[in-house]
């Protein structure tokens, strides 16, 4: 599970200072999705930046398995950082990298041998049903086959959290549909905790189980998605 504690973050000093999160608050299960939704300019990337711990808080916490991720030293946080995979809108692959190879990165920057490598990125890449296409680079491949790429790579490490960040965002709704039913059977299948971050209403209503929304980086207020985004 991951809980985080009153986020803030804060850029800038003195009167020049800009609050784009404001003690930010949720705690996400193991097996459930939960989405974070709100407009452009709403905090929603400082978020994901700082959960997936690419950003350090001005305060508050960000906890793991009831680890506390926010307050580790630089070696610690490399090691930690292993529980969060996250899937970038647009997947953020590399060119010039096949997608077996775009999968194999965390495992190489990690150490691991050649052959497990290999062994666990066909793995990945057969759990995302992409294996006919692993030696395939990018632009060979459709954007819906890329943010499985994506979601290959993000779950390389063996994270007990999913971080979603605008995944679905430029993908069509057939592609879409298809990111949406992979992602509810890898939480199924590992026992994900999963944050969706979207500013996409109609996609949290087909994916969350609960949702926080975000507004000028407080979450204005959450729940189950029936009572948040279908009220009159
Ligand atoms: P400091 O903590 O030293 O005051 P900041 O947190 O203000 O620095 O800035 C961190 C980074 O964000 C810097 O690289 C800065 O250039 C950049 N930055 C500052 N203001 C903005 C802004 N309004 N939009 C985007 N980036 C900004
Ligand atoms: P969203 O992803 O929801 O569009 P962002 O997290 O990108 O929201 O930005 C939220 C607000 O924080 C914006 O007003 C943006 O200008 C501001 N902001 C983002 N990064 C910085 C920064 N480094 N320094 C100062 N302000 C920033």
């Amino acid at each position: 599970m991951i809980e985080i504690h009153d986020l803030t973050k804060t850029y800038g000093r003195g009167a020049d200072a800009v609050t784009v999160l404001d003690r930010v608050d949720f705690t996400v299960s193991a097996g459930e999705i939960f989405a974070v939704v709100g407009p452009s300019g709403a905090g929603k990337s400082t978020l994901a930046q700082c959960i997936n711990l690419l950003e350090r808080p001005t305060s508050g916490e960000v906890v793991v398995n009831g680890e506390r991720l926010t307050d580790l030293d630089a070696k610690s946080l490399r090691v930690a950082r292993r529980r969060i995979g996250t899937v970038f809108q647009s997947a953020n692959l590399l060119s010039r990298r096949t997608a077996a190879q775009n999968v194999a990165l965390p495992l190489e920057y990690l150490g691991v041998t050649t052959a497990q490598t290999k062994a666990r990125v066909a793995e990945l890449l057969d759990r995302v049903g992409l294996s006919p296409h692993a030696d395939k680079y990018p632009h060979q491949l459709s954007g819906g086959q890329r943010q499985r790429v994506g979601i290959a790579r993000a779950l390389a490490l063996r994270p007990s959290v999913l971080l979603s960040d605008e995944a679905t965002s430029g993908l069509d709704p057939a592609a879409t549909e298809s990111f949406l039913d992979l992602l509810r059977e890898v939480r199924d299948d590992l026992d994900l905790a999963v944050v969706f971050i979207t500013h996409e209403m109609d996609t949290i209503v087909k994916i969350a189980d609960r949702v926080g929304r975000l507004d000028h980086g407080r979450i204005a207020e959450q729940g189950a998605v029936v009572d948040l985004l279908l009220d009159p």
